[in-house]
């Protein structure tokens, strides 16, 4: 017969905004036909693929927005 020992901890999630954390990223991708912007750093830079890709595909109207946000778990005390 095994015996193991279990303990809890507390844990806290939350978005990483240390100096090193990863950049939040932006992109967008079409609903229509799949096809995706660059990955920017900003939500008007992303938004500016669907300008270029309304252009060359006037019947493509749904969009739909991708961010990339950086998280980060603080462990807390022991239960
Ligand atoms: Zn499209």
């Amino acid at each position: 017969m095994s015996r193991s020992v279990h303990r809890f901890r507390e844990y806290t999630i939350e978005p990483d905004t240390e100096p090193d954390a990863e950049v939040i990223t932006f992109t967008v991708h079409c609903a229509v036909c799949g096809e995706g912007g660059p990955i920017t750093e900003t939500t008007d830079a992303a938004g500016e693929w669907i300008v270029t890709h309304l252009g060359e595909q006037p019947e493509h109207l749904s969009y739909r927005e991708i961010v990339t946000r950086p998280y980060r778990v603080a462990p807390g005390r022991w239960l």
